[in-house]
């Protein structure tokens, strides 16, 4: 198969579709509108400060390793990685103080000395994680969502068969209360619903096998921090001959009728025989076909996006916290925190901070003395709030929920303060609304709505990234690029 092949988008998903393609024998040119690679997995440098922008953990890390092996790279070349023993530490609005340890029986203590429930409990509970990851990850991730020969095996059926076996009539809250009656232990568990912009108050119990994937299978950070990550992958695509193209913001994917014939960059037609879209898929349909009234699209439109963040990285100077790599503020009415964010669209009066200090971990991060906090809430995707008031309340109530927890005037330790916001990312990112993972997965049916991996309409368009399936986060935008690649390959081989 030689095939000439646009990517839109040098984000994760771009990256490891470019990999693949390129080492199937492609010709492979990447158009990235912006000066780096990365898209929302970006870096922030100053006054001797290095911050990840968006994602700060790393789940499924035998995904990338498999990326690289198949272009037949020694990951270790590129990247290495530290495993977190401490996964987060869940401080309460009591002042109770939960370490989430990797190892099983530590964390499982550390539940029966700080709540109510036994140690027996959380193992039982990740048990029933496993099993839920074990049915229907194969299914769910893996492979194209799309083709009839992905549910013709007696796995498939008797996962779809029964659906009560995978959790899917129960929110995730609900499940968590039947596992657990300490208010602490469920919310701690609820929070994992975060990691894809759900919410764990409608969001499908389905979606318990996060905390598997991460207390069982791993949470990891590299050496050099997430950022190394993207650095990696655009090393290893260019080191493989794919031509990256910064500054190229793809206008139009040109097209006759249902063939796709190429795309327009900076104003100048270039014809490709395969196009893969690696932008967010409600922007490509909008944007890159003039509102296109096509079912897929007209289907898309309608879906809910995920949610989003606010995030502030600050210098903090002068200052060595008792903190750990990744900590979780909680708040004291989570139902009220979901109810702001995708209710009333508005920013938590109240919310959950997630601080993420890499330099606890990354040498150099920080300069001597200070740290790089990372401070995020999660907030509601972009529809016309007044962001600079948001940020404000949000900016007021962080400094003070950290500064009564940790017993300090944080404001006097701040050297400098950046913002992230949901129009921010959607500027930077094409994101549609600045939603951080696609659609919601608040909906049971949200796998089964997702853009696929390879268009219904046009012959020779594919999709990949978090808006398309299995989803995103990093491990997901990974596989996504896969199976656009693996579906490429069926077609055209
Ligand atoms: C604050 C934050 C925290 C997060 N935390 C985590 C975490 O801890 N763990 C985790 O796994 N995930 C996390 N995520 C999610 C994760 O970052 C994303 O799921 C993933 O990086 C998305 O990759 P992508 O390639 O699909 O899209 P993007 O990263 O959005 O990349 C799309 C790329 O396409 C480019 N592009 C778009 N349109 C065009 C065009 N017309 N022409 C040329 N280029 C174009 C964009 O510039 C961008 O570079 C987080 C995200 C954010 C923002």
């Amino acid at each position: 198969m030689k095939k000439k092949v646009a990517i839109i988008g040098g984000g994760i998903a771009g990256l490891s579709a470019a990999i693949r393609l390129i080492s199937s024998g492609n010709k492979v040119t990447l158009f990235e509108k912006n000066t780096t690679t990365g898209g929302k997995a970006n870096e922030l440098r100053k006054e001797g400060f290095r911050f990840d922008t968006g994602p700060s953990l790393l789940t499924m890390k035998f995904v990338l390793e498999e990326l690289f092996e198949s272009a037949r790279i020694n990951t270790d070349d590129y990247i290495k990685f530290t495993s977190l023993s401490t996964l987060c530490k869940y401080h309460y609005p009591d002042g109770t103080l939960i370490n989430a340890y990797a190892d099983r029986e530590k964390f499982a203590g550390e539940i029966e000395a700080k709540t109510s429930d036994k140690a027996e409990s959380i193992k039982k509970y990740l048990r029933y994680s496993k099993r839920i990851y074990d049915l229907t990850a194969e299914l769910f991730l893996y492979k194209s969502f799309k083709e009839p020969s992905t549910f013709m095996n007696l796995r498939a059926l008797k996962t779809l068969l029964n659906l009560r076996s995978i959790d899917a009539f129960r929110t995730i809250n609900e499940a968590n209360q039947s596992f657990f009656r300490d208010t602490k232990t469920i919310q701690l568990f609820n929070r994992y619903a975060t990691y894809n912009g759900s919410n764990p108050f409608e969001a499908p119990a389905t979606l318990n096998i996060i905390p598997h994937v991460e207390c069982s299978l791993g949470a990891y950070l590299p050496e050099k921090g997430i950022y190394s990550i993207t650095e990696a992958l655009t090393k290893v695509a260019e080191d493989l001959g794919v031509s990256i193209q910064y500054n190229c913001n793809v206008e139009k994917i040109t097209h006759k009728e249902k063939v796709v014939k190429g795309v327009r960059v900076n104003g100048i037609e270039e014809k490709y025989d395969i196009v893969v879209a690696g932008s967010d898929v409600n922007y490509t349909y909008i944007n890159l076909f003039d509102n296109l009234e096509i079912k897929e699209s007209r289907k898309y439109k309608k879906l809910t996006p995920s949610s989003s963040a606010v995030v502030f990285y600050w210098g903090v100077k002068n200052y060595t916290s008792p903190l750990s790599t990744h900590n979780i503020f909680f708040s004291d009415n989570y139902k009220a925190e979901f109810d702001d964010i995708f209710k009333e669209k508005r920013t938590p009066r109240d919310p959950t901070v997630y601080v993420y200090i890499s330099s606890k971990t990354v040498q150099g991060d920080a300069p001597e003395g200070g740290e790089n906090w990372f401070v995020m809430t999660n907030a509601p995707y972009s529809e016309g709030q007044d962001w600079l008031n948001e940020i404000k309340i949000q900016e007021e109530v962080i400094k003070k929920k950290i500064s009564k927890t940790l017993g300090i005037n944080i404001e006097q330790h701040i050297r400098f303060s950046e913002v992230l916001t949901p129009p921010i990312i959607e500027a930077q990112t094409n994101s549609h609304l600045g939603s951080l993972y696609g659609i919601s997965s608040n909906n049971r049916n949200a796998a089964f709505l997702r853009q696929g991996n390879r268009s219904g309409y046009f012959k020779n368009l594919y999709f990949c990234g978090g808006s398309a399936h299995p989803g995103g986060g990093i491990p997901l935008v990974l596989l996504s690029g896969k199976i656009a690649c693996d579906l490429i390959r069926k077609d055209y081989d």
